[in-house]
């Protein structure tokens, strides 16, 4: 599919499940995706643009923000403690937090700089052992360690199991979300981004059916999925 065919697909889903144009994020996975690809898609004024890696990012987009200075990057996979002040300089918006020695770190961070991402808190809703993410009995009080220390919390985010139907996770983080009086729910990949949307999602997070099939090269176990 092209961007223009899946904006449209959203558009008609969010009509669809009474919920307004727009409302929306499309985030364009870039990840691992080569340049005339990624740039392609900006010329069409595109500006979510959604990364697994900080080394992987800090190659690719401080060169290609300097021509499109608007953009917005998303860090959606796992953040190492070495790596969150790059982390906080590069990305507008993290995905990936999952534990209080982490949002400790980026306040720090923050308090030195006057500077903090958006946040979302990834809660691991399969309880997978090998994905990251908070479990979701120990969500509400990562929130609550967030919130108090004044970081800019928008949201939760999830990536289901790839076995499990996706609606139920995304039903659950929903649930989290709106009891913790949480607006923000990154949710839905190229496989799944319909029924997130009609769940509430207000980011979706498609790579491949944007970009196509990515190249393939040697990962971390814990993203080799992706
Ligand atoms: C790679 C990735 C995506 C995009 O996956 P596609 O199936 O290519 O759409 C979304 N979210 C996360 C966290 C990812 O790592």
């Amino acid at each position: 599919m092209s961007l223009e065919q899946i904006k449209e697909r959203v558009g008609h889903i969010e009509l669809e499940a009474k919920r307004q144009i727009g409302s929306t994020t499309l985030i364009a996975v870039s990840k691992l995706q080569p340049d005339d690809r990624v740039i392609a898609v900006l010329e069409q004024g595109h500006l979510d643009y959604g990364e697994n890696r900080v080394q992987e990012a800090i190659r690719k987009w401080p060169r290609l923000k300097a021509n499109y200075p608007d953009v917005l990057i998303h860090l959606l996979g796992p953040l190492q403690s070495n790596k969150v002040r790059q982390a906080m300089e590069l990305f507008d918006v993290i995905h990936s937090i999952d534990r209080y020695s982490l949002v400790k770190r980026i306040a720090r961070i923050a308090d030195d700089t006057g500077h903090c991402p958006k946040l979302f808190i990834q809660v691991n809703t399969g309880e997978e052992e090998q994905k990251s993410g908070v479990i979701p009995a120990e969500t509400n009080a990562l929130i609550k360690a967030t919130r108090a220390l004044g970081l800019p919390l928008e949201g939760l985010m999830c990536i289901p199991p790839i076995s499990e139907t996706p609606a139920l996770h995304f039903g659950l983080l929903a649930q989290l979300a709106k009891r913790n009086g949480l607006h923000g729910l990154s949710m839905g990949m190229s496989g799944d981004f319909e029924s997130a949307i009609r769940i509430g999602a207000t980011h979706v997070r498609i790579g491949t059916a944007i970009f196509g099939e990515r190249s393939k090269v040697t990962l971390p176990h814990n993203l080799e999925k992706f």
